[in-house]
């Protein structure tokens, strides 16, 4: 497939922007002068209101599904539909069609400027899963936290690792993250403490939405696994290191990673993705039948983390990662997720892991980084140094496939440290 569809839109979007005709995701949002919250497209910096274009009855859909609150009721309608419903979105924004471009009154009403737009959580997320898929990111912190030697524990490419996280506190971009209090011991120490965490975290990730229910006991097979991939996302798994050290054995992470997890507000669909498809690393010791399957499949998507001290006036980028590093495919995600039976429901949110490269610039963690606090990060604006982050830093994430002439990108992950709570 080409990774130049030849499609402009009749709104100029610039070359740079991740919101090109080519990528079209789905967000919820409101405006000031309209309070429901219903479903929107974004294209270049507008949001295009799917609700108003479907009360036109320029969308196609038998019942309606973009009304809001949430993009649950378009879940539903399943992948063909999904497919069907974006091509005829681009059909209809497409510089050649004149339905919508000459008709100033139905633009006025659809076109919102994302600036004056309220984004929120495109659908209530029921279940959180994080995996654990970046080969270099586990080597890392086995390496740091464990055993240089064997720093992959034994059943790492065996199966796809993760652990059951917390979905009441995944919040949209840009929302504040207080620093959380918890129990710590120190190597030195001989009793843990209570006190506000002093490694507070960020972790680079992908996530994908599940868009459509499974059946309790009946594990998802493989070749079917892409049906229910409604599309991905970007995630921040904020972590609180010295908490996340001394309770993570035997169960793994608990209130470490629980306190605070950030996600970009749109949705990026599969077929956006497919042209940056590229072939997923061999894996070695081949995995058991269940988790193995002809699409091996990753995306080259580009993967940037900054940051912006207290002092300084612009971010400055401390990591270039790529989401094809991941060992694990979002189809083994799934496949392994449900293979005992499990069930999968719309609106699952389910987490690459922090996605480290091999090289020490593609780290996807201040963990990694300053490796453990041995390695001090110094920004160039101010000559500041950083192991973890401090209260005023803020983290900016940032992703895009690169085509001819277009993006296709996640949108931004912003969130700045607060001090702790007095108590
Ligand atoms: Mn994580």
């Amino acid at each position: 497939m080409t990774k130049d569809l030849g499609k402009r839109s009749f709104l100029s979007v610039a070359a740079d922007s991740s919101f090109s005709l080519q990528n079209l995701p789905l967000g919820v949002f409101s405006t000031r002068a309209n309070s429901t919250r219903r479903v929107g497209a974004r294209l270049g910096d507008f949001v295009i209101d799917l609700a108003f274009l479907e009360a036109r009855g320029l969308l196609g859909t038998a019942h309606p599904v973009f009304q809001g609150p949430d993009l649950t009721a378009f879940m539903a309608l399943g992948h063909l539909a999904w497919a069907a419903f974006r091509a005829r979105l681009m059909m209809l924004l497409g510089a050649e069609n004149p339905v919508l471009r000459d008709d100033s009154a139905a633009l006025a009403s659809c076109l919102v400027a994302v600036s004056e737009a309220t984004l929120y959580l495109p659908a209530p997320i029921g279940d959180y899963t994080d995996f654990y898929s970046s080969m270099e990111h586990a080597r890392n912190v086995g390496i740091m936290f464990r055993d240089k030697e064997n720093p992959l524990l034994p059943n790492w490419k065996h199966l796809p690792v993760g652990y059951h996280g917390r979905s009441s506190s995944i919040v949209p971009s840009g929302t504040p993250i207080l620093r959380p209090h918890g129990q710590v011991k120190g190597g030195e120490e001989a009793t843990p403490s209570f006190r506000p965490c002093a490694q507070l975290d960020f972790e680079l990730e992908v996530a994908f939405w599940v868009g459509k229910d499974s059946e309790l006991g009946l594990p998802i097979p493989l070749s079917q696994a892409s049906e229910y991939l409604f599309g991905v996302t970007l995630l921040n798994d904020w972590s609180a290191r010295d908490i996340q050290r001394w309770e993570y054995v035997p169960l793994g992470p608990f209130v470490s990673k629980s306190f605070a997890t950030s996600i970009s507000p749109w949705i990026v669909s599969l077929e956006a993705l497919a042209p940056f498809a590229v072939e997923a690393v061999v894996q070695d010791p081949e995995p058991l039948a269940y988790l193995r399957g002809t699409r091996r499949v990753q995306y080259d998507m580009q993967l940037e983390v900054l940051l912006k001290t207290g002092r300084m006036q612009r971010f400055e980028r401390i990591s270039l990662s790529n989401f094809r590093n991941l060992y694990w495919t979002m189809d083994q995600q799934l496949a392994h997720h449900t293979v005992t039976g499990c069930n999968v429901r719309r609106g699952d949110l389910m987490a690459s892991g922090t996605i480290s490269g091999a090289d020490p610039s593609s780290y996807g963690s201040m963990l990694e980084l300053a490796w453990a606090g041995t390695k001090p990060l110094r920004l160039q604006e101010t000559g500041e140094s950083r192991i973890f982050l401090e209260d005023g830093d803020e983290i900016l994430l940032r992703a895009w496939c690169q085509g001819d002439g277009y993006r296709v990108g996640l949108g931004d992950v912003t969130g700045v440290v607060l001090p702790a709570r007095k108590i």
